[in-house]
């Protein structure tokens, strides 16, 4: 039975997932129960797959040379923070080694594909693939390829030093309506296009010795194949560089951000392409064998596949620091506000995805301002009615992405008049449930309004994150969005859909297409018995609250804008 290994490549660390596939009679596997209730889909089951190991390396503790903290350096420009790219090779070459040390028989392994932190870029002087060809396996490769680099850091996501850059390509392009029409977002300060524009005016020398520009994920896939590897739409629709529509590189987008751009750049394929062999270097040091390497991806389009978003109306909520709303598009659209994206996602067509800055931030403080543990949230929310009497919050403590809010501060309407009430009422804690009710049912609220343009009739919604486990909290989602919700408990949603998507493009490669609700099926799926559904009695006055709400919202931003 082959082994399909997924890498992540994130911020603070490097993780493995090997995939065990049952792969002998795909067309006839018994296939399993669906305990979720109909999230798999039942026609042509496909095998048992099963993660037989899982392995993490963070960067900080494990490669301490590279001086980062939390994965990244930091510099006396708060706005400024990179990577050192060596230690992302090395950090690959101890995570190969600890696999091919785990006792899996590797002899299995089929394919590899990864995911990286989206963005980031690697910059490369003319000498790089010669370097990668001639590596010697005796040695640690980072050390190796120290001189192949035209640039000695990498800018990640973190960085917001390109607001000029933003700006520039933006006038340069016809406005950030036309830049998010072409490329799916408009300029953002992390996306790689305005960070090589900056690099062209600040080091111009160093941008002419640069023969190629990668990104994360690229940047290691290419070390895996020891040639360059091409892009794939979804990490490259991260640059304001692509035509989304036609994934190609778009030349108004390449014309508008530095000259001579186009030859610096990777092909871009379609994502289930198989771009390489694993390199003699790996196979020599680890004892692996001759794996067919997939093209890697962003993180955001591989959490798609690992939390098992693989059909139109499966919507994904992600309840972490920030909230994150994300599924697959039914048709290429993008957010007319512009605070929405689109990326080319690994299922085919795109997928779109909108993030809420006050997500469990917003939730704690609400918390704390109650005096209450998350179990005394949880009986709150479950105290108190859906639509909250009337009781309203826009949770926007610090500033918010999405809408955009400048400055914080959040607003409530109602809240007092309910302290009041409850007080009468000879509640022991006036207002305390409203609260908490007003906090989540005005998080689902902006979710439901703000995501509203990716056009999604929402059916089913896989929600993950720290927040997920908090049934009360689903509830309000379920009612809210007038949707299933069902919960994923995983850790590592983008290194399972990296893992999946090794599966999915070698079998394709092998001429045998395998469709992605069969890819996911028992593997990157729900917690069964985790199905909430929505209350009708809920929904009715969910949809009341959201039309307040939303009036609410406008009036609030009339008057912060005006
Ligand atoms: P990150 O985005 O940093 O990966 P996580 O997805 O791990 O965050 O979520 C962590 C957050 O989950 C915590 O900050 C906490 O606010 C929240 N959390 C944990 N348990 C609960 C709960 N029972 N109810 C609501 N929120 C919770």
């Amino acid at each position: 039975m082959p082994l399909y290994l997924g890498l992540d490549c994130s911020t603070q660390s490097l993780t493995a997932i090997v995939l065990d596939v049952d792969d002998a009679d795909d067309a006839g596997g018994a296939g399993r129960a669906d305990g979720a209730g109909g999230a798999g889909g039942a026609g042509g089951a496909a095998g048992r797959r099963a993660v037989v190991l899982e392995r993490s390396l963070e960067f900080d503790r494990a490669l301490p040379s590279y001086g980062t903290t939390h994965g990244v350096l930091t510099s006396a420009d708060p706005r400024v923070v990179t990577a050192p790219p060596a230690l992302w090779a090395d950090a690959l070459d101890h995570l190969l080694g600890a696999i091919a040390a785990s006792g899996l028989d590797l002899s299995r392994l089929a394919a590899i594909a990864g995911s990286a932190q989206q963005h980031g870029s690697v910059y490369l002087d003319a000498t790089a693939a010669d370097v990668w060809r001639s590596l010697d396996p005796a040695r640690p490769i980072g050390g190796q390829i120290a001189d192949t680099f035209s640039r000695p850091v990498s800018p990640v996501w973190m960085d917001t030093s390109t607001t000029v850059e933003c700006e520039e390509i933006t006038q340069a392009m016809g406005g950030a309506a036309r830049v998010a029409a072409i490329t799916g977002s408009r300029a953002f300060e992390r996306f790689t296009g305005p960070q090589i524009r900056r690099f062209w005016k600040t080091d111009p020398a160093g941008y002419a010795r640069t023969d190629r520009i990668h990104l994360v994920s690229s940047f290691l896939a290419s070390l895996l194949t020891g040639a360059h590897a091409p892009l794939d739409p979804g990490d490259a629709s991260g640059m304001t560089l692509m035509d989304l529509t036609a994934s190609r590189w778009s030349p108004d987008a390449l014309a508008a951000t530095a000259p001579d751009l186009a030859r610096r750049l990777p092909a871009i394929v379609p994502a289930p392409t198989v771009v390489g062999t694993l390199a003699p270097y790996w196979r020599a040091r680890h004892g692996l064998p001759a794996a067919s390497v997939v093209a890697w991806s962003g993180d955001n389009p591989s959490s798609l596949v690992g939390l098992g978003l693989v059909r139109a109306g499966m919507l994904g909520l992600s309840l972490g620091t920030s909230d994150v709303v994300f599924g697959p598009l039914a048709e290429v659209r993008v957010d007319p506000a512009g605070t929405g994206h689109v990326f080319g996602a690994p299922i085919g067509g795109v997928m779109g995805l909108t993030v809420f800055r006050n997500g469990s931030l917003a939730r704690e403080r609400v918390r704390d301002a109650c005096g209450l543990d998350w179990a005394g949230f949880s009986a709150a929310l479950a105290a108190s009615p859906p639509g909250n009497r009337g009781a309203l919050m826009l949770p926007w403590f610090e500033p918010e992405i999405t809408p955009h809010v400048p400055r914080g501060g959040a607003r409530t309407r109602g809240l007092d008049e309910t302290d009041r009430r409850d007080g009468r009422d000879g509640r022991d804690e006036p207002g305390v449930a409203a609260r908490v009710r007003a906090v989540v049912e005005g998080q689902m609220a902006s979710m439901a309004t703000h995501a509203a343009w990716m056009g999604l009739d929402v059916r089913t919604i896989h929600a993950t994150g720290g927040a997920s486990a908090n049934r009360e909290i689903l509830q309000v989602m379920a009612d809210v969005f007038d949707a299933d919700v069902l919960r994923f408990e995983t850790t590592n949603a983008a290194c399972l859909g990296a893992a999946l998507r090794a599966f999915h493009a070698h079998a394709r490669a092998r001429g045998r297409a395998v469709d992605w609700p069969d890819v996911v099926q028992g593997v990157a799926e729900p917690v069964a018995a985790s199905r909430v559904r929505p209350d009708p009695a809920g929904v009715r006055a969910s949809l009341g609250m959201r039309r307040e709400w939303q009036e609410f919202e406008r009036a609030e931003l009339r008057t912060r804008r005006g």
